[in-house]
């Protein structure tokens, strides 16, 4: 009956379509939610929502970047060890003190690192390089003008665009933001992802598995895929292979940004989760894609009243399946929710360290165990028996290996390869 259904709605024959073309119409469906503000020291790893301009010229005035001595170089002209320039020691300038004086020719004032620069001055001789006798500063060799001075402004000038819009706030940003005396930062709000796990196998942390049941692992690396992603997971639990509960779950999701759901959503008897979603309303734009693993991924959206509409993916139930979907799909979703200006890993090419064969039509996005070798360069191995409910090969990937169908990369040949980490 189910599958009856599913036979009317108009992707059930549709051809597969190609990773590309899927991602192309999951971002057309997809904005960017809305800003918040927060405190800067709560900043971290939140997203810029709008570009910061220097209000200040950084730093404020040119200032010695050694302790030694300030002085002008022009007095120091033709200076040797056999005839060093002599100048008068005449001042004392101390960070966070600025010269009562200006400095006047035939002067030295003995500054210390981050002492501004007295009037008078253009140039600092670290004190290693000097000597003294009494008063008076001997320098041996010429100064050029400039020399261990951070001139004004070196950092940042007054007016100048210092970050940019969808950057993620690091600890050098926040630092930036500090000095340009953002108490507050506004950011984009972390999107909230509702997910929910199906099946009747399905038993969840804490509970005991019966005959013929399997605990829960999607509903957990799918949490940390969205945490991982800068989204706030919130938690559907797992329903039962019955269209009513499964409808009911999403009901409980529909006040999220976007929801994610496992398993039920092939052609099986059993899987109601495409069913549910047309219960709800919602509008389906793919199904099938031509990837392995992970060929049937739904993603829909839900119309709702007040804000857009609702993004849905419903994603296959093995555990690999799930969380390459969610790699190629919905990070990119999520973090254009989340207003990033980057939604895509860092692709890098690698040296198949053995063949890596991609049986069958499909495009393989087949896990592999990266090593950085000496040229620094990396290269790839597959993680072992690449069926997608074998977990343990997800533990060891250090990315995807992207692989065109009916096609082998020999050994020594080189592949591009989706980055899920760094390398250790
Ligand atoms: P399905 O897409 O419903 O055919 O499920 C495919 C496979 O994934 C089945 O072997 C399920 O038992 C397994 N599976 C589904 N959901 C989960 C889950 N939440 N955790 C672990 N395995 C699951
Ligand atoms: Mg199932």
């Amino acid at each position: 009956m189910v599958a009856k259904a599913l036979a009317r709605t108009p992707c059930y024959n549709a051809r597969m379509i190609s990773v590309e073309e899927a991602l192309e119409r999951i971002l057309a469906r997809v904005g960017t939610l809305g800003e918040e503000q927060v405190p800067l020291t709560r900043a971290l790893g939140r997203v810029l929502a709008h570009a910061v301009s220097s209000t200040l010229d950084l730093p404020p005035w040119p200032n010695s970047s050694m302790d030694g001595y300030a002085l002008r170089s022009a007095d120091a002209t033709g200076a040797s060890t056999k005839s060093p320039a002599r100048l008068e020691i005449a001042g004392r300038i101390a960070a966070g003190h600025v010269a009562d004086k200006p400095l006047t020719a035939g002067q030295a004032f003995r500054i210390f690192t981050g002492g501004p620069l007295p009037d008078g001055a253009d140039s600092v001789i670290p004190q290693e390089e000097v000597t003294t006798e009494g008063t008076t500063l001997l320098v041996a060799r010429p100064v050029k003008a400039g020399e261990f001075v951070r001139p004004r402004g070196e950092d940042m000038r007054a007016g100048e665009s210092v970050l940019e819009r969808g950057r993620l706030i690091g600890p050098a940003e926040l630092g930036l933001l500090a000095a340009l005396g953002h108490a507050q930062v506004r950011v984009v709000r972390k999107p909230r992802v509702g997910i929910l796990s199906t099946g009747d196998e399905i038993v969840d942390l804490g509970g005991l598995l019966g005959p013929g049941q399997i605990p829960n692992s999607n509903t957990y690396s799918l949490t940390g895929q969205v945490i991982e992603a800068g989204g706030e997971p919130v938690p559907l639990g797992v329903a039962p292979d019955r269209l009513e509960e499964i409808e009911a779950r999403f009901r409980w999701g529909l006040g999220c940004d976007l929801l994610i759901s496992s398993a039920g959503v092939s052609v099986g008897e059993h899987d109601f989760v495409k069913a549910a979603l047309e219960k709800l309303g919602a509008e389906q734009h793919l199904w099938l894609v031509n990837m392995r693993p992970g060929k049937p991924i739904a993603f829909a959206t839900i119309p709702s009243t007040g804000k857009g509409a609702l993004p849905v993916f419903a994603l296959p139930g093995n555990p690999v399946s799930a969380m390459v979907t969610f790699e190629l799909f919905v990070r990119p979703a999520l973090r254009r929710l989340g207003g990033h200006a980057r939604l895509q890993r860092p692709v890098v090419q690698a040296r198949a360290l053995a063949a890596i064969p991609n049986p069958g039509r499909r495009r393989g996005f087949l896990r592999v165990a990266l090593t950085a070798d000496e040229s620094g360069g990396y290269g790839a191995r597959l993680t072992g028996d690449q069926s997608s409910g074998i977990l343990r090969s997800m533990v060891a990937a250090d990315g995807l290996a992207v692989i065109p169908g009916d096609s082998t990369i020999a050994a020594g040949e080189m592949v591009p390869v989706i980055l899920l980490r760094e390398v250790r």
